[in-house]
Parts: C-alpha cells; sequence; structure tokens
C-alpha cells in the first residue's frame, strides 16, 4: 500500500423511501468528513428500491458532492440484500454500515475508527437504550436473542444491529457467502475476526416511519434460525424418540392391563388426546422440515443475489461481481 494514500472509509447507507432524512443524514456525515480529514470518505448510498424521491435526493447529493457514490436496485430486495449489494461496490479500506433514519448516531464513527487503527476488524455498536420502541418490541427483541443464542454455539451479539465498522478482510469475508436468504446479523458473528463492541443510546428516526413490522420480524427471525443451525431438526428427533419411548412404555402397560383384566371399552377421551398431541407434534416438525428444504431449494437455484439498475452515473449489467 502506498504510505502517503490517505486510508478510504466507506460510508455505506441502505435506504428505501427515506427522502424524508437522506438531506439531514448527509448534513450529519458532511461534518464528519470535515472534522476528520486524516481519512478519504466515500458515501455510498443504497437504493432499495425506493417508491419516494429516495432516488433523485441521491442524485442530487452527488452532484453536489463526488465524494457520494449511489447504487440503484432493480426493485425493493430488503435490507439484507442492500447491505451485501452495498458490500459489492465499496472501495472503502474499511465499511461503516449505518442506517438512513439517524437512529444509529454517526458522532461514534471516530471512535470506531480508532479501535480500527488499533487492530479491530470488527467494531460493533451495542444499544444501551432504544428509544422510541415499543416494550412489546423490546421484549419480543430479548426473547429472540434468547432462543437464537439456545439453538446456537456460536456467540450472538445481543442487542446489536447492524451499525458497525468492517475491515477490508471481514468485506471480503462477507461478499464471499453468497447465500440468497442471507440473516447477516448471523453472518457477522460467523466469519469471527477481532471484535469490539462500543456502547450507544439508540436514538428515535430523525423522520419517516420504520420499515418494519410484526410480519417482517417474524420472517427475519425464522430465516436466523434456519440459516444459522439445524438444531430444530436435531430437537425434532430427539422429542420423536423421547414418544416413541413413552408409546411403547404404554402400549405395554395396555397389552399387559389387558391380559391381565380383559378388555377395557372406555378410553376415547386418552385415544383423542394421544392422536391430537402427536398429529400437532408431526405438523409442527413437518413444517420445520419444510423450512429447511424450503431454504435448501432456493439456494439451489444460484440465482444472483440482485440486480443493479445505476452505479452513480452509469447504467449497469450485472458483470461478474454478482455470481
Ligand atoms: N431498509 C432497506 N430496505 C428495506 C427496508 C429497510 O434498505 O426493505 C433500510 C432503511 O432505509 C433503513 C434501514 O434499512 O436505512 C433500517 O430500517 P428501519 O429504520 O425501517 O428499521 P428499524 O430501525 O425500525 O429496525
Ligand atoms: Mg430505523
Amino acid at each position: 500500500m502506498d504510505e502517503n494514500r490517505k486510508k478510504l472509509v466507506t460510508i455505506l447507507v441502505p435506504a428505501y423511501n427515506e427522502e424524508e432524512v437522506l438531506n439531514m443524514l448527509y448534513e450529519r456525515l458532511k461534518k464528519l468528513m470535515d472534522e476528520n480529514e486524516k481519512y478519504d470518505f466515500e458515501i455510498l448510498l443504497v437504493n432499495d428500491g425506493s417508491k419516494d424521491k429516495t432516488f433523485e435526493i441521491m442524485q442530487e447529493l452527488r452532484q453536489k458532492d463526488k465524494r457520494v457514490c449511489y447504487l440503484n436496485l432493480s426493485r425493493n430486495y430488503g435490507k439484507e440484500t442492500a447491505m451485501i449489494a452495498g458490500l459489492d461496490y465499496c472501495k472503502g479500506d474499511c465499511v461503516v454500515i449505518i442506517d438512513a433514519d439517524l437512529q444509529d448516531p454517526p458522532e461514534l464513527i471516530p471512535d470506531m475508527l480508532k479501535y480500527w487503527e488499533e487492530g479491530y476488524d470488527d467494531v460493533y455498536a451495542k444499544r444501551k437504550s432504544r428509544d422510541g420502541e415499543t416494550w412489546l418490541k423490546k421484549f419480543t427483541s430479548k426473547m429472540y436473542y434468547k432462543v437464537l443464542q439456545a439453538f446456537t454455539k456460536i456467540e450472538i451479539q445481543k442487542d446489536t444491529g447492524d451499525f458497525r465498522l468492517l475491515d477490508r478482510r471481514c468485506i471480503e469475508a462477507l461478499k464471499s457467502i453468497r447465500e440468497s436468504q442471507r440473516y447477516t446479523k448471523g453472518l457477522f458473528s460467523w466469519i469471527g475476526y477481532n471484535k469490539k463492541e462500543i456502547l450507544y443510546d439508540r436514538d428515535s428516526r430523525a423522520a419517516g416511519q420504520t420499515k418494519w413490522n410484526y410480519k417482517n420480524l417474524i420472517n427475519l427471525s425464522i430465516d436466523g434460525i434456519t440459516s444459522f443451525t439445524t438444531s430444530p431438526l436435531r430437537w425434532a428427533t430427539i422429542l420423536g424418540i423421547f414418544v416413541s419411548v413413552v408409546g411403547f412404555i404404554y402400549m405395554l402397560f395396555i397389552i399387559i392391563k389387558t391380559i391381565a383384566t380383559g378388555v377395557d371399552v372406555p378410553g376415547y377421551a386418552s385415544t383423542m388426546v394421544v392422536i391430537l398431541f402427536l398429529g400437532g407434534v408431526q405438523l409442527i416438525f413437518l413444517g420445520v422440515i419444510g423450512e429447511y428444504l424450503g431454504r435448501a431449494f432456493n439456494e439451489t437455484k444460484h440465482r444472483p443475489l440482485y440486480f443493479i439498475d445505476r452505479y452513480n452515473e452509469e447504467k449497469e449489467t450485472n458483470r461478474n461481481l454478482n455470481q
């Protein structure tokens, strides 16, 4: 590396319908860039198929300031895919992933850079508080982390979003993982490397609406578990063995009882209970197996993860970047 060259820091912002906040975000980032002259900066805005003026605003920002780059995806793919698209196109020696809505304070970036210089590869921001979120969301999120952690040996970082700084080698690692149903939070843990945690207070959204609803969250949670661990399948086997053993003992008991005391007609209730219970358990685990089968099906199609409409002023075809 050329010793005199300043290090390039990419700030990666996935954005979906964020017309109300983009200018504000740019102002905050501009201040940050001006205050940190030690580095060169690139702001990479990824427009994830927004239906409002987000893309126009990105173009205007680039006209004003060439440090702003943008990537326009061909439709809305979801934040996970928007992030990998951004990683594919980022040029920096490191990248900071940040939400467009200013819930992640950009003022934390100099701290992250400081730890990066000390040799950490993945500096992630952990939330001390979550302003502007309902107790139900906080509670479900807490329970979810517990469940996910119970399922897997790899340590999951609690209360950590995607707001983090990643060294080039983490970027390359994440880029090499081309699964289509991505659960990036899990991948950050999975790739390993030197991690450093910093604490912060999460602000409320600066403007606009959250794009998440419970349907998305449930989907993301199921993706999280099924993409990360196959232990639900193991549990199915264990429960199956347990139920069979109990069933077998009960069968022996009934045979012996029938021989000893003769035929016993009443028993409708217990039969129904057993049938319903086993039916339920079987359906649940058919569902679990189906989840994994579905994932395998989607991954074997080997589709590109996304298509790009434009990278800066250029119209893009997908080139080789996105196998
Ligand atoms: N986002 C995206 N594509 C989507 C949904 C969201 O790129 O389909 C972006 C969104 O613009 C924001 C970030 O992901 O920058 C986080 O979204 P949001 O603030 O709605 O989620 P929350 O903070 O409520 O978890
Ligand atoms: Mg948000």
